[in-house]
């Protein structure tokens, strides 16, 4: 019989998807799902580490975004979907890995420095926000994974990962397999404002944007600021609705748009038409599916509660097996 690799992958709870998750993480799971022993978590803690000061949506949060999951092709009956803060063995996990975790290895993080530079309204100067990557090996490694499919700016953090993962079992014996990061197909996508497409930016599209709200936004996004009259010729290359073309349309339309583009051969809106005709095409379904599982309240709720005992189950057989490697009395409840 052959046994089914097994790969986990998270995301924040700090709101609704967008184009960006999408292409960087959703595709690859729903097709992970049916190849893989697939487990995928909503990491509520993760998101009070950018969000602590106001925390009323959490819940919100989380519910929101498996409506997401499940629009965009997430099967419950392929797949284990669970909540980080409903299996406690990750906080359990995550002090004990702080324990062993270097404060150098932190603070050299690329991502801890790029958002508090980006993140001007909210004091991130904070131990929660600094250990991340540390609660973050802890939700990977309870569930000892061979791999973990990742988007480009989270490679630092499973980098990190590994090493606490070798680091634990070089103090304690092997109890961790070291994953792998397999990295996904089209990890950086540009936003509205041609900074990469983020919800702290508020630059992004939303799955759950309707077809009229996602043109809306097409429509003014920013493109080559040379190109200022319709005569002006622009550079594809440094335009976001480019990008996202090249995220999105087919190759001969790319190459037309990138064409007239450079010849004045076609205007901007006329570009952003063509490029909105393939979001349309992918993404309307998944808008019109995300509006039926939003009237089944019942339904996402399920699909968190079954897949967090099913987690809870694996986490508790790894902390035990971590108690026992570091001669600390077992967890009972
Ligand atoms: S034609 Fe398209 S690629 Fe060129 S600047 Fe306008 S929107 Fe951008």
């Amino acid at each position: 019989m052959n046994v089914k690799q097994r790969t986990l992958s998270g995301m924040q709870s700090s709101g609704r998807l967008h184009l960006g998750n999408y292409m960087g993480a959703l595709v690859n799971w729903v097709r992970l799902q049916s190849s893989h022993d697939a487990f995928f978590f909503i990491a509520d803690w993760h998101a009070l580490s950018t969000n602590y000061e106001d925390t009323s949506r959490v819940r919100d949060f989380t519910r929101e975004m498996v409506v997401d999951w499940l629009a965009a092709g997430l099967d419950p009956e392929q797949c284990t979907i669970f909540q980080q803060s409903r299996v406690p063995e990750h906080a359990i996990l995550h002090v004990l890995f702080s324990m062993i975790t270097p404060l150098p290895w932190l603070e050299r993080n690329p991502t801890y420095k790029d958002q508090q530079a980006n993140i001007g309204d909210r004091d991130l100067a904070t131990y929660g926000f600094l250990g991340y990557p540390v609660l973050q090996a802890a939700d990977i490694l309870l569930y000892r994974p061979q791999q973990v499919p990742v988007g480009v700016d989270q490679l630092p953090h499973v980098e990190l990962t590994r090493e606490i993962a070798r680091r634990f079992n070089h103090l304690y014996g092997e109890v961790f397999p070291i994953p792998q990061t397999p990295l996904t197909e089209t990890p950086k996508l540009p936003g509205l404002d041609g900074r990469k497409m983020s919800k702290s930016y508020g630059n992004a599209v939303f799955l759950c944007d309707s077809p009229q709200e996602r043109w809306d936004k097409v429509r003014t996004m920013v493109t080559d600021p040379q190109r200022v009259r319709r005569t002006d010729p622009g550079d594809p290359e440094v335009c976001p609705v480019y990008g996202l073309h090249e995220a999105f349309s087919d190759p001969v339309t790319r190459q037309e748009v990138a064409e007239g583009c450079r010849t004045a051969g076609i205007g901007c809106i006329d570009c952003k038409k063509r490029l909105n005709g393939f979001l349309d095409e992918r993404f309307t379904p998944i808008y019109e599916r995300r509006q039926e599982i939003v009237a089944d309240r019942g339904r996402v709720e399920g699909v968190i509660i079954d897949g967090s005992e099913k987690a809870a189950k694996v986490a508790a057989e790894t902390l035990a097996q971590v108690y026992d490697a570091m001669h600390i009395p077992p967890f009972t409840r």
